[in-house]
């Protein structure tokens, strides 16, 4: 890529990430004729969602809030929550938080923590989710760290140009990425940030269509009849299981029509009440 190319889409990108904030400057750039300011224009023309953050702020603004993630970041530094600052908006901009994206940056938070894989090596570990869950997700990391649960790999999914599919044959862990459910305008639970999918190669999702068997990741044969034993497999004596399940996760594996044996989300009545407008 030429310099001056770079230039522009640097720029494009931090304007488009400074108009989600100041109303201000939505309005002084788009007085400028320039693609520049047209580009940031477009960036703020869909209607976010109304922010459970700005809805909250006293309750994640609260000393007790804070002080259960200062507990974690307390015991291993490698253990932390932070905002999504710029250098990290520029890493899922267009990716993981597509251009139509309606859910408010303010409600999306960055984890960062250390994992072990099989093999007891220490891997770190980043991952975007909803402020509702961030805490949840950072105490279950800790709890599985420290007992030696295995994860292969938690990277963001931006890394796999979010696609789902790469991602998950990797054997990704991962939460946010911005879609829609098919045919709606009604953002889905992934595409909230209140959604987790665990050691994704070896806990596939797997659906029955007209006597077929339809398998995400395509690479997940090995690991569809959950009767076998095999690594990083998630059933209900599972610590991950049991972690999420304790902080009032449902998980995918217990699901009639389909089964998501990799999926831990906040349930339905929960996500009404954080986002009533989602519909
Ligand atoms: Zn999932």
């Amino acid at each position: 890529m030429k310099y001056r190319s770079l230039l522009v889409l640097m720029l494009t990108g931090a304007l488009a990430f400074s108009s989600l904030f100041t109303t201000t400057a939505i309005a002084s750039e788009a007085a400028k004729p320039s693609a520049i300011a047209k580009s940031a224009q477009a960036a703020v023309s869909t209607k976010k969602l109304q922010s459970i953050y700005s809805r909250n702020k006293a309750l994640y603004d609260s000393a007790e809030y804070k002080s259960r993630i200062a507990a974690i970041t307390a015991q291993n530094s490698e253990f932390y929550i932070k905002d999504i600052d710029e250098n990290l908006f520029a890493r899922i901009n267009g990716k993981s938080y597509k251009e139509n994206c309606v859910v408010p940056l303010e409600d999306l938070k960055y984890i960062h923590v250390l994992h072990k894989d099989i093999n007891g090596n220490i891997h770190k570990g980043e991952m975007i989710c909803n402020i509702y869950i961030a805490a949840d997700v950072l105490e279950i990391m800790k709890a599985l760290y420290d007992q030696g649960y295995p994860i292969e790999r938690m990277q963001l999914i931006d890394d796999f140009n979010a696609d789902d599919e790469l991602s998950m044959e990797s054997n990704n862990s991962s939460s946010f990425n911005f879609r829609f459910i098919s045919h709606t305008n009604k953002v889905s639970k992934h595409g909230l940030g209140l959604a987790v999918d665990i050691n994704t190669l070896y806990n596939p999702y797997i659906k029955q269509v007209n006597g077929k068997t339809i398998i995400e990741p395509l690479t997940a044969g090995a690991y569809v009849d959950r009767t076998k034993s095999f690594a990083y497999k998630i059933d209900t004596a599972d610590t991950c299981y049991k972690l999420f399940s304790s902080k009032g996760f449902e998980w995918g594996g217990n699901w009639k029509s389909v089964k998501d044996y990799q999926h831990f989300e906040v349930s339905d009545k929960t996500l009404a009440v954080l986002y009533p407008d989602n519909k």
